[in-house]
């Protein structure tokens, strides 16, 4: 069996793909002006066949798990087919999505026959009014009651995530929420700290706040860190049996964040990316015409593996090509 490897001993079980850069929402840190169409790039985002074809191949090389992400992937026309032929006709086994929940009351019971076996919803706030102003929408209503609609149908696999942003979403009171969230709801909820772009230097020294203070209250609350699993990624994961859900933290600047990486990116276009913040990677779609090209890909992709570097350097204040997480798929 293939496994993809990097030159520091870590393995690639899992692929992030974006399948569009276009989003409805307009979240602060991300595309605080809305999505804005490129004149000067004509490209188009991956096609169905395309998708199904990438797939595959990595299938071939041991990846087990693709999640799709954009932008809004459920912005596609397409979306539902796309996540049916991952699921169904490509190899892969875990198809999950990461989605800001836009319509997912009316969408919860589609998403479940299409095949999808994990969904990550991000919701910055449990209060509607700091909700709208992050995200632009005042859709939070809609976003719990899908949620609600997928648990009541059994679907099991769900995870909330928010940008910790501080004196926004950071205080003692919100951690409360997520606490009193998370102890009627079996969901795991984690909060990212917010990440450095291109396009948002003023918004992130502004904004960002160390994840430890969100650390500290679980300290302080008697939640136990779990120590992790082997494909489990770099989430810190904290448990409490009095609850149902459990907590999280995605701390990119924290020391060992890169250690733990177990995952490689294609962008909407096409280009492989080796990280997320890296301006390493190509572009793959020449490869991506016919059935008959599938060695040839696999061939590529594992070469590329060389050049994937130990750590994304964000600490020292490389953003590589990322302007915003719209574009890479966060
Ligand atoms: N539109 C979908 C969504 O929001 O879930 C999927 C794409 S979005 C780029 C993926 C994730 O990246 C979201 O959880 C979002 O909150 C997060 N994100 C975007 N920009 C970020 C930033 N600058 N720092 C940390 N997380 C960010
Ligand atoms: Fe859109 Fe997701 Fe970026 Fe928010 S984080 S603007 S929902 S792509």
């Amino acid at each position: 069996m293939i496994t993809l490897k990097d030159n520091f001993g870590r393995t690639f079980p899992y692929i992030r793909m974006s399948i569009t850069d276009v989003c409805n929402f307009k979240c602060g840190y991300c595309l605080p002006n809305g999505y804005q169409v490129d004149k000067s790039d004509n490209r188009k985002f991956l096609h169905l066949d395309e998708i199904k074809r990438l797939a595959k191949c990595f299938s071939e090389l041991g990846v087990n798990k693709i999640r799709i992400t954009g932008g809004e992937p459920t912005v596609r026309k397409d979306f539902f087919d796309i996540i049916k032929v991952l699921k169904f006709e490509s190899g892969i086994q875990n198809v999950v999505i990461t989605t800001n929940g836009y319509k997912l009351d009316k969408k919860a019971e589609l998403l479940i026959n299409s095949g999808l076996t994990g969904i990550n919803i991000s919701v910055d706030s449990l209060n509607r009014e700091t909700f709208k102003n992050i995200t632009g929408h005042d859709r939070l209503p809609e976003i719990l009651q899908g949620i609600k609609n997928l648990q009541n149908l059994g679907f099991e696999n769900i995870k909330i995530n928010a940008v910790l942003l501080n004196r926004v979403n950071s205080s003692i009171k919100d951690f409360n929420n997520w606490a009193e969230y998370i102890e009627k709801n079996k969901v795991d909820f984690r909060y990212i700290e917010l990440m450095r772009t291109g396009d948002n230097l003023d918004y992130f020294k502004k904004y960002h706040v160390s994840s430890q203070i969100f650390k500290e209250y679980l300290n302080k609350n008697n939640w136990i860190y779990q120590t992790f699993g082997k494909d489990s990624g770099p989430s810190l994961n904290y448990i409490n049996p009095k609850f149902k859900g459990k907590f999280g933290i995605i701390a990119p600047y924290s020391k060992d964040f890169c250690k733990s990486c177990n995952r490689l990116r294609i962008t909407s276009r096409g280009d492989l990316r080796l990280c997320l913040f890296g301006n390493t990677g190509i572009n793959l779609r020449h490869l991506l015409k016919s059935n008959d090209q599938l060695n040839e890909l696999k061939d590529l992709i594992m070469k590329q593996m060389q050049f994937k570097k130990e750590s994304h350097y964000l600490e020292l204040g490389d953003t590589g090509s990322t302007k915003n997480l719209s574009k890479t798929g966060g």
